[in-house]
Order: structure tokens, then sequence, then C-alpha cells
């Protein structure tokens, strides 16, 4: 079997989402790329995250190709294999439809500098509206409005985070997860949050260690 290593992170890291609180049901979707092998292994469509097995995982090459799998690859499929065709520093994805993060794509907000956890995706994360799920337009528009970040809110729809492996990504996942929720509260009290100047993000990223290489 490919990717086995791979296969099996995908189905430990699918629960943790779960068990985080991260996404509803059985949306949402993860991979992991090997870039020495260039093939990455991908959540299956439409499975529970807790009956997802390693062997439900699909394996494509980055140019879309079915390497390996019985099970059809998850709908937003393009969203994230144009990461691995177009960045040599990101090797994993992870999209979820977390609660704040919704909340936020369906009001139309990006994530200011707020919070020095903001510095888990880079700088502002970015918003962009809605996309037609499961295109590649929406993917696109994704790689377009995330530039240098590691995540971007998804108008109508949820957040797509990256990182260099799938703890990284889901912790970032989780972060800004949580930066979503201080803005929305922030608002919610009737007030503008105070930001972090860009100077201050830079000491916070610096901080981070190997963030760079991320
Ligand atoms: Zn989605």
């Amino acid at each position: 079997m490919l990717l086995k290593e791979e296969r099996e992170q995908i189905v430990k890291y699918g629960k943790i989402m779960i068990d985080r609180k991260l996404t509803v049901g059985t949306f949402g979707n993860i991979s992991v790329y090997n870039r020495d092998l260039d093939l990455f292994a991908i959540t299956p469509s439409g499975f529970d995250y807790y009956n997802t097995n390693p062997e439900d995982c699909v394996v494509l090459k980055p140019d879309g190709t079915i390497v390996e799998g019985e099970r059809k690859p998850s709908s937003e499929v393009d969203m994230h294999r144009i990461f691995y065709q177009r960045k040599d520093n990101i090797n994993a994805v992870v999209h979820t439809h977390s609660v704040y993060a919704t909340t936020l794509a369906c009001l139309g907000w990006s994530v200011p500098q707020l919070h020095y956890l903001v510095a888990y995706s880079g700088s502002e994360v970015p918003y962009i509206p809605y996309v037609q799920f499961g295109t590649y337009e929406l993917a696109e528009a994704c790689y377009d409005a995330m530039g240098d970040n590691r995540a971007c809110i998804l108008g109508n729809h949820g957040l797509l985070a990256t990182g260099k492996n799938l703890p990284y990504a889901m912790d970032v996942a989780e972060q800004i997860e949580f930066c979503c929720q201080l803005l929305y509260n922030c608002r919610a009290a009737g007030k503008e949050p105070i930001l972090l100047t860009d100077e201050e993000m830079a000491v916070v990223r610096s901080g981070f260690g190997d963030y760079r290489k991320s």
C-alpha cells in the first residue's frame, strides 16, 4: 500500500479534528504530501472520520491523477493539490468548517493581527468571497489570496490551513479558529480589538523558531 504512514497519520488527525471540534460531520478534509515520492494521500469523500481506515484514503499525483485507492477522493482535492504543485514548503493541507472561522466566513471578515497566535498563519488571515465548493476556481482563489500566509477564510464556507507537516497544519487550523473566536467576541462586545503592529508580529514569528521553514 502506497503512503502507508501518511494514510495512518490522516486517519489519526481526522479523529483529532473531530475531537477538537474543528469540523462537523463528514465535512472538511485532510491531505499529506510525500515530496520524495511526489504523491499525496487524502481523505475519501463523505466518510465519517471515526469510520475511516488507512485503506480508505486515496493516493494521487499532484496533477490530480489517482494512483491508488478504491474510494472517491475528497471533493476539495484541487484545494489541496494546488499547494503541492506550486509551493515547496507545504506538505499538508487541512480544510475545516470550524464554527467561528465559518461565522467570520459568513460575515465576510478577515482576521487582523489581534493576538500573537495569528502568527501561526503569518499576518492578517485573508478572506475570499464565496466560490462554489469543489471547484478548481475555489482552489485558485485560495492560493492567490494566501500568499505567504498559512490560512485563509473561505467565504460562506470555512477555513483552509496549510503547513510543513500535518501536526503543524492542524495547529494552524486550531489556533486560527481560536483567533476567529476572539475577533467575534471583541466585536460582539461592541469594540474593535487592539491590534499588534507588524514589528510585534515579526518578533513573534522569529520566536516561533522554524516557522519560516514551515
Ligand atoms: Zn468545505
